[in-house]
């Protein structure tokens, strides 16, 4: 059966941290050809890809700002990135659909649901951009609901320099315990800064597993999307006997 996976990358994931640039092209290429790699090795994988734009803006960082423009402007900078990365899915070869929860008809498609499985009926990447279109969410939140609604088996939350969920701030505690897995609610009660909580609790209410796993190691996203590695954190129900309670949705056109 097919497979649908949802990889949520950060904009911080694409940010040229060193460079001049908003975007680093050496880190799109990375996720591009990653994506690829998965791809050869089960064709029959579905890939979306969820992107951020908080490398360019966060609507509540931006002071001074009305916070409804503030988020306007910060789901266009997710545009701006899934643009980057639509060129270089391009560039790779690899087949892609830019849709958006944001109006953008010249540089997008509009998310429609029916349109949506289609693309990857015939397997082309879908990047989601303009997170739900409405302010006040986060593009975290975006792919939790999209992620359910395509009938994703997970979704994957690729981090930067974290390697999972924590007790506490492993950069500022020695003590601080990685756990393996961990449920939604103990992730919500112990306030563990892992995604907003709306995006926590839309995955708990769908059975939506979540993998928190660390980009930087050899070839990370794509064991993740493989489902090849346990290097990370896997947020889910799960049953006396360790069965991981998943959304059940089946793959329709
Ligand atoms: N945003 C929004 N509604 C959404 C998704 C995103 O208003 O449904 C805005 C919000 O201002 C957010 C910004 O877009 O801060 C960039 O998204 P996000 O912070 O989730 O990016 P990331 O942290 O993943 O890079």
């Amino acid at each position: 059966m097919d497979r649908i996976v949802l990889l949520k990358m950060s904009g911080e994931a694409v940010a040229d941290i060193e460079g001049e640039s908003i975007v680093s092209a050496e880190r799109l290429d990375y996720f591009t050809a990653q994506i690829a790699i998965a791809r050869k090795a089960e064709p029959d994988l579905k890939v979306a890809v969820m992107v951020g734009g908080g490398n360019i803006i966060r609507g509540k960082m931006l002071p001074g700002v009305n916070r409804t423009k503030a988020d306007h402007m910060g789901m266009l900078a997710t545009i701006i990135n899934a643009l980057a990365l639509q060129d270089a899915m391009t560039r790779a070869g690899l087949d892609s659909r830019v849709m958006s929860g944001m109006e953008a008809p010249m540089v997008a498609e509009s998310y429609i649901y029916g349109r949506a499985m289609r693309h990857l009926a015939k397997n082309r990447v879908i990047i989601f951009a303009g997170g739900l279109g409405s302010p006040f969410f986060t593009t975290d939140t975006a792919a939790a609901l999209r992620a359910t609604e395509i009938g994703a088996q997970v979704l994957l939350l690729a981090k930067f320099g974290t390697d999972g969920v924590y007790s506490k701030d492993p950069r500022r505690f020695a003590d601080a315990v990685k756990f393996e897995t961990i449920d939604y609610d103990s992730v919500m009660s112990q306030n563990l800064q892992v995604m907003d909580a709306t995006a926590v609790a839309l995955c708990r209410d769908n059975s939506m597993p979540i993998f928190v796993f660390d980009v930087s190691a050899e070839n990370a996203v794509s064991e993740a999307l493989l489902g090849r590695t346990d290097a990370g954190t896997l947020i889910c129900f799960s049953t006396a006997d360790g069965q991981v309670l998943g959304n059940d949705q089946p793959m329709r056109e």
